[in-house]
């Protein structure tokens, strides 16, 4: 599997992003670990001779088969990758958002080019504008925080608890009479608590934009993530769950939300097919963008949706095994998972009593090639200088020239909290194809390294 470092897509000025696929960089496919003879057993320095790397790979690209190739020589070959029109008749996006509808459980989704694309779709559909404040988590990607600022509103931050997701307790001490929406981000394969979050939602009337870009195939009691809230967003860029390397998805079950998603992502117009699925026309044009997805994007998701459960069912055995073989560990302290079973099992996350444990926490791990590291993937917002500093792409952007927008202050003394969760937080990469023999092994060095230090 090749192993591509993700700063290489994203520029040097984000270094911060995805450091766990860095750490399984250093180490090996799980695969061909696999096939080694040597009995890996709890004497694990010993065998750890034997292990060269452990990598958890690219989730979607470990699933490509001839399904993927299937559905690109069908739109190559009858020269229609334009999903409206061509001389054949183009279906593969069509098809593809009927059928991740279906699989969500919501009455609409609408495929976009990425999953930021997805979020400026989704904060546009709510209506959200100059004047309203949006509620994004402290620590979480940029995208969460640019589409508020785009849409002209004004980022407020919360902060994360141990599930490593938006703290019910702190959203609610953000809310104003300006707060429009709260973005719950479901971080790292694990959910957020949605019980407590779409209560207070719905006791403030604040609308909820669920994104899952990070737990593709996630649940929480019977539901999938994205259909819990107002409306949510995926991404299916290589470093998430299934992939066409870039691309992403809006669903919702209300038709002006809808609407006025696909508009944007069409110039501000809408197509019949859209009207033909959500009914009368409930908007006027107005100013959009281009975030169309094409057939070929389309024909690939299409194939890697048919495998989403199976992923996903690889994932969670393999993050069930490893929590399963250290949740007895004297005092340790688990991530906080409101649904364990709906959880993707991307990551085991386990906290330190402080940055200096868990500093000789993630070296020790590493000396034993486990694929160990902080909190990544993500960015601590509130404490970037481009936040600090309030830098829209014009001085006189709403967002930051609103009374509330001048008097807000963001750096550290805004997120404490997630400061601190994300110091003392330790994680370890699970891949969808690790055998039983790679869980033991992880499973042994956790509890050697953990009883070592503790
Ligand atoms: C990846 C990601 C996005 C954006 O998706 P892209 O497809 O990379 O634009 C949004 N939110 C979160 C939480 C993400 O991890």
């Amino acid at each position: 599997m090749a192993t591509q470092n993700a700063s290489e897509r994203t520029g040097a000025r984000m270094p911060t992003r995805r450091q766990f696929l860095g750490a399984g960089c250093m180490a090996l496919s799980g695969a061909a670990l696999g096939l080694q003879s040597q009995r890996l057993g709890a004497q694990s320095s010993s065998a750890a001779a034997g292990i060269s790397r452990i990598d958890p790979g690219f989730i979607g690209p470990q699933f490509f088969d001839e399904r993927e190739e299937q559905a690109l020589l069908e739109v190559m070959e009858s020269g229609s990758p334009f999903r409206y029109w061509g001389p054949g008749k183009p279906t593969k996006v069509l098809n593809f958002e009927e059928n991740f509808a279906k699989h969500m459980g919501t009455r609409f989704a609408l495929g976009v080019t990425s999953g930021t694309a997805a979020l400026d779709c989704a904060v546009t559909g709510l209506g959200i504008g100059p004047g309203d404040e949006v509620i994004v988590p402290a620590y979480t990607w940029w995208s969460d925080y640019t589409a508020v600022v785009h849409a002209g509103a004004l980022p407020v931050f919360a902060d994360i608890d141990s599930t490593l997701n938006l703290d019910p307790k702190d959203f609610e001490r953000k809310i104003t009479s300006r707060t429009k929406a709260v973005i719950a981000v479901h971080l790292l394969g694990g959910l957020c608590d949605m019980d407590p979050i779409m209560e207070i939602a719905r006791k403030h009337k604040v609308a909820v934009l669920e994104d899952c870009a990070q737990c593709v195939g996630g649940s929480f009691g019977k539901r999938k993530l994205g259909s819990i809230g107002d409306v949510g967003i995926y991404s299916f860029q290589i470093n998430k769950t299934m992939t066409s390397g870039e691309g992403g998805a809006v669903v919702t079950s209300d038709p002006r939300i809808y609407q006025r998603a696909a508009r944007f992502h069409d110039m501000g117009t809408i197509r019949g097919l859209f009207l033909d699925r959500s009914g009368p026309d409930l908007e006027k044009t107005f100013a959009g963008e281009n975030f169309r997805m094409s057939e070929l994007t389309g024909a690939v998701l299409g194939a890697q949706l048919s495998k989403l459960d199976t992923m996903v069912a690889h994932l969670r055995a393999n993050g069930r095994a490893i929590y399963d073989g250290i949740k007895d560990l004297p005092d340790i302290r688990l991530r906080h998972r409101p649904d364990p079973e709906g959880d993707i099992g991307y990551g085991v996350f386990f906290e330190m009593k402080d940055k200096t444990m868990r500093d000789r926490c993630i070296r020790q791990l590493r000396e034993k090639k486990v694929p160990a590291g902080t909190l990544s993937g993500s960015v601590l917002l509130p404490v970037q200088e481009s936040v600090i500093n309030k830098r829209a792409r014009h001085p006189d952007w709403p967002s930051f020239n609103s009374p509330h927008g001048r008097q807000i202050k963001y750096g550290p003394d805004c997120c404490r909290q997630t400061l601190g969760v994300y110091d003392r937080f330790v994680g370890v990469r699970v891949g969808p194809k690790y055998t039983q023999r790679i869980n033991d092994y992880i499973v042994d060095s956790i509890r050697e390294v953990y009883k070592s230090i503790v």
